[in-house]
Parts: C-alpha cells; structure tokens; sequence
C-alpha cells in the first residue's frame, strides 16, 4: 500500500495512466484507444474508442465464477419478502426484462422511464436498459404527478415501466394514477407503460398502451438477450435533480467512465471484497440508489441488499439483523436514517453480531457530531463520512481506507478523493483560497474524473451555465457548496451556496415548491426557505401572500388553507417536498429592486441575526416572519 497523498497526485498529474489502470478492472469488448479526451474543455471524453457495456460487467461476466452466490439481496419488511437472487438468477430475470423492452420496441438510445418502489423489477429493469443500450431515468416513487411530467417531457421515453403501488410504514402508496395524470400532463407519450402488478393495489388500463409484466414474461421464461456493446462514451442513465429553476436538470452519465469509477470505488473507499455484501439503505430513486445498491457493488462481484421499508419496522433491530443474518461487510446510509434510530434503546443494535461489518459509510447530508459519536459509539466500527453529489455519482471527499487508512476528522468528510482536483475559490473573483480555514466555493478543476455527468441531458448550454460560469473568471466546475479546509487539508462543508435545501438527505429546489405552491388559486406570491431541523437537518418553510388575505385571518381559514396548499404540493410535486409549514403574510422581504431576501428570511426563521438589511424596501415584511416565528 502507498500513501494515499501519492495516489492522489498521480490521479491529477498523470491522469492518463492513473484511469487507464483503474480500467482494467473491468471488461473490455474493445479496447479503448484514447483514454481521455479533453479537447473541448470542460466535455471530457473517457476511454475513447472503447466499447463495453455495463450489464455485462455487473452480471455476466460473474456467473462462470460466482453464478451461485447471492447477487441480489430483496428485503421488503412491508411485504413481508425476502428473496435471494444468485448471479445466475439475476442474469435471467434481467434477460426476460430486456426481451420485454425489446418486445416494445425499445432499442439502443431509447428512454426508458422506471417509476418504481423498491422491488427486484426496479433492479432488473436499469439493468435490462443498459444491457441493450437502452438509457434509463430512474424517477422517485415519492414524486408525484408534476414532477413525472416535467421529467417524460424532458427524457421523451419510448416505454416506462411503472408498478401497481409501493408500500411505506404499512401504508400502500399507490402509483398508477399519479402516472397516468403525469402521462396526460406531458407532451410527450410513450408508446408502452409496462406494469409489475404486486397485487397491492387495483389500477386502471389504458388499452393498447398499458402492459402487464407478468403475462408479458410468461412466454419468456428462458428469454436470451445478449449485450449491446456500446461505446464508452454512450449515456447510460439520466437522473434528475433540483436546481435553482423550477425545471429539474437531467444529469447525464457515460457508460465506460462510469463502470471504471464506480468499480475502483469500491476496493479504494468502500473496502468491499468480491463475494461479500454490500447494504445501501437508499432508494433507487436517488443517485446513491444508483450508484451504490445497484451497480458498484454488483460491477465489483458483491451481493447487495435491495431494502423496502423503514429503519424501525418490525422494530429498529431490523438493519443490524440484516447485517448480521447477510455478513454484510459494507453499510452505507444517511445521518436521517442514523438520527431516526437515534431515538430508541441501542439495545437493538448490541443484540446482533456486526463482526462483519467493516465501517459505515454516511453521506447525503451534514453529519452532525452526536449522530456520528452515538453510532460510532453503538457500532465500535469506523464512521465514514464522504461529500458528493448526483453530478458526480460517487465520492468527492472522503477517506481512502482501501489505500491507505487514515483517521477521519470529526466534522469533515475527509479529503480530495483521487481523480478530483478539489479547489476552494473567492466567490466574488474566482481566486483560489490557498490559507487553510477560509471560506470558499468548493470547486472541481476540470476534467471530471470518470463516471462524473457528462452533460445536462440535451442541453450542453445549462450545463456550462449552471456548473462551469457560476465561478467568475474561470472556467471551473462548483459543486455550489461552501467549504473550509484545515491545514492537515480536511474540508468541512458549509452549506449551499445556492437556492437548493436538503431535507432528509434529498436534495429539493425551493423554486420547484414556490411554483407549485403558486398554483393554487388562493395565492399570489410565496417564499419557500430551507430552516435547521433536528431530525431531518432542515425543512422546508414557506411564507405566502394570499390574493385575498382576508381568508386566513382566522386560525381555522389559516389551518384550512395551509392543508390545502400541503394537498397541492403532494400531489404535484409528492409529499417529499411538502413543506413543514405554510404560514400567511401579507408582504414578503424583498430588497429595493424586488429580490427576495432569502438569506434574512431562513435567519430569522432559525433565530440567528439576519445581517445586512440595509436594501430592504419594507422591514415590516421581516418583521411579520419574526412575529410567526416567535422570534
Ligand atoms: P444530491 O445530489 O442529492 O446527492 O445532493 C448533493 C448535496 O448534498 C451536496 O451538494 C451537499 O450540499 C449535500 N451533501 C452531500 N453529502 C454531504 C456530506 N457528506 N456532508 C455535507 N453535505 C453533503
């Protein structure tokens, strides 16, 4: 073992290598001949000329070696299921799949929307699209009918595959109809919606459209679909996310770059080992789901466990059981799901063996010091922090244990992971920060290691303005996340520079809920803020302005009101993003020139001092929030 510093400066110095190294962890249809190509900064181009294909990495080419091992771990304590999916099994089912793509006409380039909760198809499904150079968008099952729509707009898929109902706490959530009314929303129409009926809850057909998964496969049963080969460059999946327009950006991934960086991820960060298990807690909806339950584990030849249901049901023992029952070897989760567990007597985690366990690995979301003290204390095993984003599809920062372990910092996700080349910069001039302990825009100098998007899917325009202009003067990639880093390099996440807030580890754009909140008839102007959450890290809050303010001059009008609004936003956008409260003003803070003053308004809301107000037009609007509040 080196030193992780080296690893790192031959990442950045000698890029070339470092990748063309890291690529022989995976198979090759043909040999790339080039593998970086950076001549249109910042488009990088990985593994040029290559072809491979992602399926084929993460299933084929296990099952001569390990086809009767466990591939594909489903858990769903709502249905009560449990079924183990070997290798062999998994490279079957995901055949069938791909024959009933196929049978729909979906072919290479296609968009195939998955509108899917928790289940083996989900899985199957993603990995029949890349196995035919099909290219999926995965869409939360938590989203609702709004935010679908803007998606099928966006992606123009040839056929989603959809199920009958997802299932949380015991609750059936089911999902046709908000499909459907997306579908109707939507401009654009797939040709075919092929449902996986769980028997959970009855769902309306559209004739010559709709397809049941179950009759389409029982012809299938021994379905062979061999493996495009694509090119390195060739989009594996779109994956939406919030920005600070209304309009979420489809953040658009290679196939090669992808299947190379997630692969090393695996043995330099994650520690995992071919034959061992990995537990995602996450959802397939998010970029962690993506990246981390289904496809680095299973490129790196390890079981990984598909979860549905909660954390502390049957009872909060249920994921250390898992541990203990699979010899799950490489956990991964979010501080909420940690703070949730929190709350009740750690002897439910004392109770199981977690021998196996090598280190928990949280992100998503700030870690804050008594959740990590408490699991690090409960576990006895490493609590690994580690700092990225959808854009990227795997760590920016963290520690490299599978280099060389290091201890972790409280507070800090680590550091420059290899292959990032991680600035801080001055917001106002694009100057780098090179003292330690001053704030700056964490920013990437380009290229972007491999697996990182390529491109806003179909509109290279918002991706140049939205990541690489945002810096003055440079040309620079900004994660539109403010950092510090100490003098031993550690860096320490501050927040968002930008209008985004992070409830619960998933990441929400605060227009996006303005808009929908607006579109109910009773209001005429809102403001949506992100405010500190003990349980979730922050919420929403939202402030709006009545056309009629008459109508929530009672606390019962006001009660009403708030719940319809709460309505409106489940059923748009889905309750996800439903705010925690919706409080009535009749003036928003805003500076001489209209812009909202965001800032002062999550200050007051979080009882610290709003700074500057001297742009203010009218300090009574503030005043109102403070009033609310009880501030
Ligand atoms: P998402 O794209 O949904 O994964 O959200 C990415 C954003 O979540 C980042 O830009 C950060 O604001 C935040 N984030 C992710 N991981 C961490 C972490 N370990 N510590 C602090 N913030 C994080």
């Amino acid at each position: 073992m080196g030193t992780f510093a080296d690893f790192h400066r031959q990442s950045i110095e000698a890029p070339e290598a470092f990748w063309a190294e890291q690529a022989k962890g995976i198979h090759w249809h043909r040999p790339f001949d080039q593998v970086l190509q950076y001549d249109q900064p910042p488009f990088a181009r990985w593994f040029v000329g290559g072809q491979t294909n992602i399926c084929y990495n993460a299933v084929d080419r296990h099952v001569d070696a390990r086809g009767d091992q466990a591939a594909l771990i489903f858990v769903s304590t709502e249905t009560d299921t449990e079924t183990v999916y070997t290798f062999k099994q998994l490279h079957q089912e995901v055949q069938r799949m791909a024959a009933v793509l196929r049978a729909q006409g979906v072919g290479k380039g296609d968009r195939v929307l998955i509108y899917m909760p928790m289940i083996p198809e989900a899985a199957f499904a993603m990995l029949a699209c890349v196995r035919i150079g099909a290219i999926h968008s995965v869409v939360f099952g938590g989203f609702a009918s709004v935010s679908l729509a803007s998606r099928i707009d966006d992606c123009e898929p040839k056929a989603i595959v959809s199920a009958d109902a997802g299932s949380r706490a015991g609750k059936v959530v089911p999902y046709k109809h908000l499909l459907d009314e997306a579908i109707k929303l939507s401009s654009n129409k797939p040709n075919s919606v092929i449902m996986v009926d769980r028997g959970l809850a009855a769902w309306p057909r559209t004739e010559g459209r709709d397809v049941d998964y179950a009759s389409a496969c029982a012809a299938l049963t021994d379905a062979q679909v061999p493996c495009e080969w694509v090119d390195a460059t060739h989009p594996s999946y779109i994956l939406y996310t919030s920005g600070t327009t209304g309009k979420p950006k489809g953040v658009q991934r290679d196939t090669g770059g992808y299947a190379v960086a997630l692969n090393a991820s695996i043995q330099h960060i994650y520690m995992g080992q071919p034959g061992e298990t990995y537990f995602s807690t996450s959802d397939i909806g998010w970029v962690v789901g993506h990246s981390y339950i289904i496809y680095a584990p299973l490129l790196a030849g390890m079981a990984t466990i598909m979860y549905e249901g909660v954390p502390i049901r049957p009872d909060p023992a249920i994921w250390w059981s898992l541990v203990e029952k699979y010899k799950v070897s490489v956990m991964f989760s979010a501080p909420t799901a940690v703070r949730v567990l929190k709350k009740y007597d750690s002897s439910f985690i004392k109770k199981h063996d977690l021998s196996s366990l090598k280190a928990l690995f949280l992100a998503g979301e700030p870690l804050d010091e008594p959740t990590a003290n408490w699991i690090a204390d409960e576990l006895g095993r490493p609590i690994i922090d580690n700092y990225w984003q959808t854009e990227t599809g795997w760590p920016i920062l963290s520690i490299c244990n599978g280099v060389e372990p290091k201890a972790a910092k409280f507070g800090s996700p680590g550091l420059p992971v290899y292959g990032y080349n991680v600035k801080l910069v001055d917001d106002a001039t694009g100057e780098e920060l090179h003292e330690p302990n001053r704030k700056g825009v964490l920013a990437i100098e380009g290229p972007l290691p491999p697996g990182c998007m390529q491109t806003v899917w179909r509109n290279d325009e918002r991706f140049l303005s939205s990541y690489w202009r945002s810096v003055p003067n440079r040309l620079i990639y900004s994660t539109s996340d403010w950092a510090v880093r100490d003098e031993d390099g550690y860096y320490f996440i501050l927040g968002r520079t930008d209008d985004v807030i992070n409830v619960a580890g998933h990441r929400l754009g605060t227009r996006e809920i303005e808009e929908s909140i607006s579109s109910h008839a009773a209001v005429a102007e809102v403001a949506v803020v992100g405010v500190a959450d003990q349980l979730k890290g922050q919420v929403a809050m939202a402030f709006a302005v009545l056309k009629d303010a008459s109508l929530a001059e009672t606390a019962d009008g006001a009660r009403v009101l708030e719940g319809q609004i709460m309505k409106v936003v489940d059923e748009q956008l889905g309750a996800v993003a439903r705010p925690a409260r919706v409080r009535f003003v009749t003036l928003l803070p805003k500076t001489r020139s209209g812009k909202l003053l965001r800032r002062a308004i999550q200050a007051v809301c979080e009882g610290r001092d709003p700074g500057d107000l001297t742009t203010i037009d009218d300090p009574s609007a503030l005043r109102q929030i403070q009033d609310l509040m009880g501030a």
